[in-house]
């Protein structure tokens, strides 16, 4: 079985569980800062809660947070639980992104902040969003915070430069199903050295250490998910997961759609030694995208002569691929056609934000984000394939 996603790991981070580790963290936000373009970043246990921590820190409360309808159900949890309200953009399908024309509309009086995510690593116009909201403040008398969610597009660029580089302040999101990792861990990256100077003070007075125990179960967890993802094994993980509950400890502990929610640790900082695990990551992150980039051309052009039913992703300069998404009439149908051959599809994203029970008071009508909730699929696209992997993917789905 070929995996839906898989995180590029070898010796260099098997062994980083194991050496000397003190002070990685400051390490890591330096070299993360430099290698993403940014003056300054700040880590966390996770992506969530560097965007709670960054809400909170900045005093944004009781106020509208505009994100996009189609992104991760966390980031709605993230604005709700530090005593905001998520208002939701509907998305362009072409590249699933936030429609900027439905934008302007939705910025009131009430709204402190703007999520921009660039999703699947398809990178927005920020400059364009900059545009709209300089507007707003000079209507409305406040300055409003551009947050930029570069979850999936770790060193994206628009028009040849840095998506990180425009707006307030960038989150990273490092678990093991994003583009890099480093176990666990989130990032906030800064361009203004104030800004992130206050943003880490706050955050050493909110966030403690975590214990030695917590430690040692993010080193069993990393190891697990060497065995759980090699290939031999991979069949029987994929089992386990479809058939019982036992791996639930792995997904669900972290990650309810349906629930506003945190992991209970999400106050905690982030481990020195999920630090040095990023560090190894960030050394392979450029051959990492290249080579997102190139299987995702290779699919655009092996996949061109599928029939009509099916829409292939925009291939753009500067998008990093974070998922190779495909739409299609009949996900149930495609899924377990792929499987019977030995390939998963992904379906990351199976719902609409606003569409989620906890959410659903706050609806808003945004259709094209349900269509991408029920027609997408990905393709598998981590640096990790195989030239043979790859051949025999386009095999399975031509
Ligand atoms: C994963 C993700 C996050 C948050 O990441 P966690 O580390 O899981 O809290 C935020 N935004 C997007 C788009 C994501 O995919």
């Amino acid at each position: 079985m070929i995996p839906r996603f898989k995180p590029w790991l070898n010796s260099r981070e098997f062994l980083a569980l194991f050496r000397p580790n003190r002070g990685s963290v400051k390490k890591f936000e330096r070299r993360f800062a430099s290698v993403f373009n940014a003056t300054d970043a700040v880590a966390f246990p996770y992506g969530r809660s560097a965007l709670w921590a960054f809400l909170k820190s900045t005093g944004i409360e009781n106020s509208e947070v505009i994100m996009p309808a189609y992104t991760c159900s966390v980031v709605a949890h993230a604005i709700t639980l530090s005593g905001n309200y998520p208002t939701f953009v509907d998305i362009d399908l072409f590249d699933f992104n936030m429609d900027t024309d439905l934008l302007q509309a939705k910025i009131t009086i009430k709204t402190r902040a703007i999520v921009v995510t660039h999703l699947f690593g398809y990178p927005m116009n920020v400059d364009g969003i900059v545009g709209s909201v300089r507007e707003a403040e000079a209507r409305f008398g406040h300055k409003i915070w551009i947050i930029q969610d570069c979850a999936h597009s770790f060193g994206a660029n628009f028009d040849g430069r840095p998506v990180g580089e425009t707006g307030d302040v960038s989150i990273y999101a490092l678990n093991i199903s994003k583009i890099m990792t480093s176990i666990f861990g989130g990032m906030l990256t800064f361009h203004n050295a104030d800004l992130a100077d206050s943003v880490r003070k706050w955050r050493d007075i909110h966030f403690s250490r975590p214990s030695t125990f917590k430690s040692l179960k993010r080193r069993i967890y990393l190891l697990a998910i060497y065995i759980a993802f090699w290939q031999p094994i991979y069949t029987l993980t994929n089992w386990l997961q479809s058939n019982t509950s036992l791996l639930d400890y792995f997904t669900k502990a972290f990650h309810l759609d349906d629930a506003i929610h945190f992991p209970p640790d999400y106050l905690d900082k982030m481990l020195d030694v999920e630090a040095l695990v990023g560090l190894e990551q960030l050394k392979k992150y450029a051959k990492n995208i290249h080579q997102r980039r190139e299987n995702a051309r290779y699919y655009n052009e092996m996949l061109s002569s599928k029939n009509g039913n099916w829409v292939l992703p925009p291939i753009i300069d500067g998008a990093t691929y974070s998922h190779y998404v495909i739409r299609v009439l009949d996900r149930d149908h495609e899924v377990r056609l792929a499987k019977e051959k030995g390939l998963e599809l992904g379906e990351l994203i199976q719902y609409s934000v606003p569409a989620l029970a906890s959410y659903r008071d706050r609806s808003a009508l945004c259709p094209k984000s349900n269509v991408a909730s029920i027609t997408t699929i990905n393709v598998p696209i981590y640096p990790g394939l195989t030239n043979n992997q790859r051949k025999k993917i386009v095999e399975i789905l031509t």
